[in-house]
């Protein structure tokens, strides 16, 4: 069984807490890969809203620096494939965590257009453009504000950067703005269905219809608060949120987006170990193992191979 996750905290959480990235406490450690044939991991470096200017290059700098620390550190139980032209050694990388770096937050780039190279450079491969607040890009969840022109233009750098440009956690306004203006398929890291619990976080149907429509992705979150509006959350909660999006023709769309060390994730997920579990739910619950694989595994897969590639 293999797994592809868009989405982490798991290398900021680890870094604040002065923890290596296989430790006792997270949610997801190195050794996780270990149980699966392949185990592709976005690990994002989160840049807290009121971090602002050059201090979010600065704050970016000391996590990379961080997170490649961790890489030498783990030679040979983690690798980053993002500077790869191609997936498929990562595809069959039994034991091994392949890494790829992201960035959750578009004040990361201070409002300098110039940092997107800088994180081209780095080995970023998806910016989340906004978390919940505004900043110099677009409107975040909890803000009012729509997509500024700064915002236009660095959506235009990140795709000719070849840098997934993802809409978890914009606002609606900003949502139709960036579909707007974005030319390649975009992605939405972890969200969920709204029309199954109507968190502001996650997508409406036509959203996900739009996403699909191009192309695109959308990761699954484990968090509780996006799964059910009771925080009553079991594997069939999860299956729901699967299916729902299956009804709506997204059966290349759908991916996972783990949150792990970056919500509340209840204990039926709460560890990768248990993501054998799910699959087998959804196959209960009448998947097909070429759906299930593609939610857990191939379509973002195929969707990084190309980015990667720079046919994206
Ligand atoms: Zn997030």
């Amino acid at each position: 069984m293999r797994v592809f996750d868009l989405h982490c905290d798991t290398l900021t959480t680890c870094k604040r807490k002065g923890w290596d990235l296989e430790n006792e406490g997270s949610h997801l450690r190195l050794s996780d890969a270990e149980g699966y044939d392949a185990y592709i991991q976005l690990y994002a470096i989160f840049i807290p809203d009121e971090i602002r200017g050059e201090r979010a290059g600065q704050y970016f700098s000391i996590h990379h620096l961080y997170y490649r620390r961790q890489l030498e550190q783990a030679a040979g139980r983690m690798a980053d494939i993002a500077a790869r032209r191609s997936l498929h050694a990562a595809q069959n990388k039994r034991g091994v965590m392949s890494s790829i770096l992201a960035v959750e937050g578009g004040c990361v780039l201070g409002g300098d257009l110039d940092m997107v190279q800088v994180l081209a450079n780095a080995g970023v491969r998806s910016l989340t453009l906004t978390w919940n607040g505004e900043n110099e890009l677009a409107g975040g969840a909890a803000s009012d504000g729509g997509l500024s022109d700064f915002g236009r233009e660095a959506i235009r750098e990140l795709e000719r950067l070849h840098i997934a440009v993802d809409v978890s956690h914009l606002n609606d306004r900003s949502f139709y703005d960036v579909l707007e203006a974005a030319e390649k398929p975009v992605i939405a890291t972890h969200s969920n269905s709204r029309a199954l619990c109507a968190h502001r976080r996650n997508l409406t149907d036509e959203m996900f219809r739009m996403i699909a429509s191009r192309g695109g992705l959308v990761g699954l979150n484990f968090c509780r608060d996006f799964l059910a509006e009771d925080g009553d959350v079991t594997l069939d909660t999860l299956a729901r949120h699967v299916e729902h999006f299956l009804e709506l023709g997204g059966e290349d769309t759908i991916a996972l987006g783990s949150d792990y060390d970056g919500a509340d994730i209840p204990a039926c997920i709460d560890r990768p170990a248990k993501l054998r579990d799910f699959y087998d739910r959804l196959i209960e619950r009448g998947l097909t193992q070429e759906q299930a694989d593609k939610l857990f595994f191939l379509n973002a897969c195929r969707y990084f191979d190309r980015l990667i590639a720079g046919e994206l």
